[in-house]
């Protein structure tokens, strides 16, 4: 039989999805891949519940139900003060993955380069071999994760024509400040690059920490394209719903990727979480304060097993160090670590450009009863791991 496609030979699937399977397969409380295992918040399960007999159950249109993407438009400019026009300025999407690959292919050319910060999300390797483009990977340097304006200038001099910024980042836990934000956008106009921001965390940020998203920064709206997620704001990763956000110019473009993606975002899910897209500013307090709580009795924890971890600033991951365990690949580590201490975690190394095998990924959007559950079991770590 005749190969498959080349490009499929160029990346494996994701890590973080398949230590999902490997956590179930050991019963292991799963603390790899970031979703919540609490409800969603009741008015908008119940926004479903009545949506079930109602419909609508047919396509909507292609770039989203009218009535989503008027509340995304009044939400999104309630927190940016960006003005946002709901009938050329959005596309919605099938959650942010598809967000990001369609923006890929919106401004991506085969054989481009593409900047992007490491540690960064495991999707946009897979975005940029699938869109054909070359990665030119940026530094972040731990422990503030920071980094260096030469090294970023030095990856638009080699010609990348877009930059990825995920802000809240995962897996760092880094909010960008705006002085940071600011030495982008001078460099995204000076080499005149688009900017593909995923913002997903942008609801999860502690104190201090402010987000700012990016196309707020004067004439970053032009040339940014703003993907964004319901996903982690009203936990609803099943219901894939994303978006992206930018200028009617380059949102018509992008609305012809999608529809030959995927079409639609699903029609009764959009219309159901227009409920959500319509909570008032307490619901985003209160949302912080859960994740800071949540945060803070992970972290302590951690402390208590004396594994070492950074404090994130936004987003809600942590990577810990564990090269006192002599490991040669993260990899076994975490599947050891599944099966022996029975928590499941991500390997570092699918974060990273570097070859780095000293850390490892926890989420902690999880209740507090299945935290405390996977601190006892890693308050145990040196003996179960042995
Ligand atoms: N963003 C989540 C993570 O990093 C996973 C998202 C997904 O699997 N689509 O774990």
């Amino acid at each position: 039989m005749q190969q498959l496609s080349k490009r499929t030979e160029n990346f494996t699937d994701s890590v973080i999805r398949r230590m999902t399977r490997i956590s179930n397969q050991y019963h292991a409380v799963n603390l790899s891949q970031g979703f919540p295992d609490f409800d969603p918040p009741e008015a908008l399960t119940e926004a479903l519940r009545n949506l079930a007999k109602k419909g609508p159950h047919q396509y909507s249109i292609t770039w989203g139900a009218q009535n989503f993407r008027e509340a995304l438009a009044r939400k999104h400019q309630r927190f940016t003060g960006l003005e946002v026009d709901p009938d050329t300025d959005i596309v919605v999407t099938c959650g942010s993955t598809e967000a990001m690959m369609c923006a890929m292919m919106t401004v991506i050319n085969p054989g481009d380069k593409v900047a992007v910060f490491s540690p960064f999300y495991e999707n946009y390797g897979a975005d940029t071999v699938l869109s054909g483009a070359e990665p030119v990977y940026i530094p972040l340097r731990p422990p503030s994760f920071d980094f260096d304006p030469a090294e970023l200038e030095s990856a638009f001099h080699k010609g990348a024509r877009a930059l990825i910024l995920c802000n809240p980042a995962n897996p760092c836990g880094k909010v960008f400040t705006l002085d940071e934000l600011k030495t982008m956008a001078a460099l995204a106009e000076k080499y005149d690059a688009y900017v593909i921001t995923d913002e997903v965390y942008e609801h999860i940020v502690y104190a201090p920490h402010r987000h700012i998203s990016f196309a707020t920064l004067p004439g970053m709206r032009e040339r940014t394209l703003t993907c964004g997620s319901l996903s982690k704001t009203y936990s609803i990763t099943g219901w894939r719903l994303g978006y992206i956000i930018s200028s009617a110019r380059i949102i018509e473009t992008a609305r012809k990727v999608h529809d030959f993606l995927t079409v639609g975002a699903a029609a009764p899910l959009q219309e159901a979480a227009v409920t959500a897209l319509n909570f008032g500013p307490e619901y985003y307090v209160e949302l912080q304060e859960k994740y800071t709580r949540l945060r803070d009795l992970f972290l302590a924890g951690l402390d208590r097993a004396a594994i070492p971890h950074t404090v994130p600033q936004g987003a809600y991951y942590i990577l810990a160090d564990i090269g006192e365990f002599g490991y040669a690949s993260d990899l076994q580590f975490c599947e050891d670590l599944a099966r022996k201490t029975g928590v499941g975690a991500v390997p570092g190394s699918s974060f990273f450009r570097e070859n780095v095998q000293h850390l490892i990924r926890f989420h902690f959007a999880k209740k507090e009863s299945t935290l405390q559950e996977a601190l006892n079991r890693l308050m145990r770590i040196r003996e179960t791991m042995k």
